[in-house]
């Protein structure tokens, strides 16, 4: 089932939590909602499944419109960060709860419930806790009954808000893992809402970065990381160093350095900002051709195959140390250790005009 969201737009109060925002997700997608806390993520999810109303736009399903239809008749499945078990049942009839409620003529019989469930709990490998309570169960373990359970009416549409957001770091990249196997294995379209930027880079097919009610971008977990579409997208999605400089006419100066800026033709002696990650700058111990920026290793963590360089600059007021990662390999060619003078390059980056405040 695709969902189509067409300039939605919804204030509460004089604050607006969504300001036009458009989007579709394509039918068997895992699609991710990203942003930091307060960015519309919840109110996007809840509007799409019929639990708020938009003050504008559009929610359309399979290319109909959805705006007056009723929760119950989106057939949409729900799990939330805290959307809690039933206490007095047991882990089978929990999951069973969605089928039992149904009206007669649309219940499936009995033994007709008891193999959707057991099927969905062995899907998740809790079958054998089957007649537990959920005190019984840890944290981790409830949370993929959660799961089971909403799969059990088999919604066309799986709607997670956070899902992990409670349970611990190990916990929650198993429980990654599992939503990607379960949304495979059940043909569903799902959207997921996490202000984790590790969780939604993993775990979706496309990710839609959020902030402050608008969408900044959407791409693959590749295309967002790798080609940001704004300097809030940069800062989000990971770690990246800032260089300061001007841009003319496709040309650009960092520091000094010289690049090519073939996106900027336009630009006329205006102030730019270069973003780069920490992955995208050379280092050397000599300075080569072209120019290079000096600074000395500040400090080094060399634990794991990538190994992590602060530097500080020798030849700027900005003393905000630059990340710098590089190879094992490299690290040991380059024999560095703190205090030694290095000469740095990027050697990918974007440029963006610098803010006019
Ligand atoms: P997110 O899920 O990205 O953290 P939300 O969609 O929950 O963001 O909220 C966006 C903004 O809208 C927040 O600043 C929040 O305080 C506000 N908001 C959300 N729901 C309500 C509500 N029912 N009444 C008033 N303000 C709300
Ligand atoms: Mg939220």
């Amino acid at each position: 089932m695709s969902i189509e969201v067409r300039n939605l737009s919804k204030q509460f109060g004089t604050f607006a939590a969504l300001r036009d925002v458009s989007l579709d997700v394509h039918s068997g997608e895992l699609l991710a909602l990203l942003g930091p806390s307060g960015s519309g993520k919840t109110t996007l999810l809840r509007v799409i499944a019929g639990l708020e109303m938009a003050d504008a736009g559009q929610v359309l399903f399979q290319g109909e419109d959805a705006t007056g239809q009723h929760v119950r008749e989106r057939q949409v499945g729900f799990v939330f960060q805290h959307y809690a078990l039933f206490r007095n049942m047991t882990i089978f009839e929990n999951v069973a709860f969605g089928l039992r409620v149904r009206p007669k003529r649309i219940r499936p019989t009995d033994a007709e419930i008891r193999n959707r469930v057991l099927g969905l709990l062995k899907l998740v490998q809790l079958d054998w806790l089957a007649d537990r309570h959920p005190h019984q169960l840890s944290g981790g373990q409830r949370q993929r009954v959660a799961l089971a359970r909403a799969l059990a009416v088999e919604p066309k549409v799986l709607l997670l808000d956070e899902p992990f957001g409670a349970l611990d770091a190990k916990v929650r990249k198993e429980l990654r893992s599992w939503l990607r196997r379960l949304h495979d294995e059940m043909h569903i379209t799902s959207v997921f809402v996490t202000h984790d930027q590790e969780e939604a880079l993993e775990v979706a097919d496309r990710v839609v970065v959020m902030n402050e009610g608008r969408i900044e971008q959407i791409g693959t977990p590749d295309e967002v990381y790798e080609q940001p579409a704004s300097p809030f997208v940069y800062e989000f999605l990971g770690k990246v160093n800032l260089f300061h400089g001007r841009l003319h006419r496709g040309r650009a100066w960092i520091d000094g350095i010289e690049v090519d800026a073939p996106e900027h033709t336009e630009a006329e002696e205006v102030a730019a900002v270069a973003y780069v990650r920490p992955h995208d700058i050379d280092i050397d111990r000599v300075m080569h051709d072209g120019g290079a920026l000096r600074a000395h290793v500040f400090h080094i963590l060399a634990v794991g195959p990538v190994v992590r360089l602060e530097l500080i600059r020798d030849d700027s007021e900005d003393k905000e140390p630059i990340q710098v990662e590089i190879s094992k390999e490299r690290f040991r060619e380059l024999r560095l250790i703190r205090g030694d003078q290095v000469f740095i390059k990027p050697s990918r980056f974007d440029l963006f005009p610098s803010q006019v405040h």
